[in-house]
């Protein structure tokens, strides 16, 4: 016994299987291979030696909505793209998260005014989680929206669909 002491605490992590599942997924996210416009360039930019967003465990980039669980939405959305990018959207399997990367994305950018053929936001028509904004961000600006979503994986609730444990347990009513 008096070997192991010491050694215990040394070399064995203790945590929860939600925190493992959360870490494995924190830093494996695929996202899928959607440059839209200008902004794409910068996401490959992201992609490449320079920045290279494989530190992160995202380099993986997808051509199918089914392998991929990060959508960058990467341009400029226009109405006809917007049925397409929710059909990709509902092809992707659960838990997914989408990052609206540009100025464009975000809120139309600078065809908010003018531009009567482009969506202003593509939160019209998936739910975003994270927003870059810029025109077009530079791949910092990418990889800190990265960072963000990790953030919000590792605080997911995976083995309690996303309530928070206290809401499922039940209330005690009366004596
Ligand atoms: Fe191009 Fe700017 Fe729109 Fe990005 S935000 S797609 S750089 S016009």
């Amino acid at each position: 016994m008096g070997v192991l002491e010491g050694r215990f605490e040394e070399s064995v992590m203790t945590t929860t299987l939600e925190q493992a599942i959360n870490w494995a997924r924190e830093s494996s996210l695929w996202p899928m291979t959607f440059g839209l416009a200008c902004c794409a360039i910068e996401m490959m930019a992201t992609g490449a030696s320079r920045y290279d967003i494989d530190r992160f465990g995202a380099g993986a980039f997808r051509a199918t909505p089914r392998q991929a669980d990060l959508m960058i939405v990467a341009g400029t959305v226009n109405h006809k793209m917007a049925s397409r990018v929710q059909r990709l959207y509902h092809q992707m399997p659960d838990p997914k998260f989408v990052i609206a990367m540009g100025a464009c994305t975000c809120g139309g950018g600078p065809y908010y005014k003018y531009g009567y053929n482009v969506v202003k936001g593509v939160d019209l028509v998936v739910p975003v989680d994270v927003y870059v904004p810029g025109c077009p961000p530079r791949p910092e600006a990418l990889l800190e929206g990265l960072m963000r979503v990790q953030d919000k994986v590792r605080a997911m609730h995976e083995l309690t669909r996303g309530q928070p444990i206290g809401e499922l347990i039940p209330k005690r009513t009366g004596g």
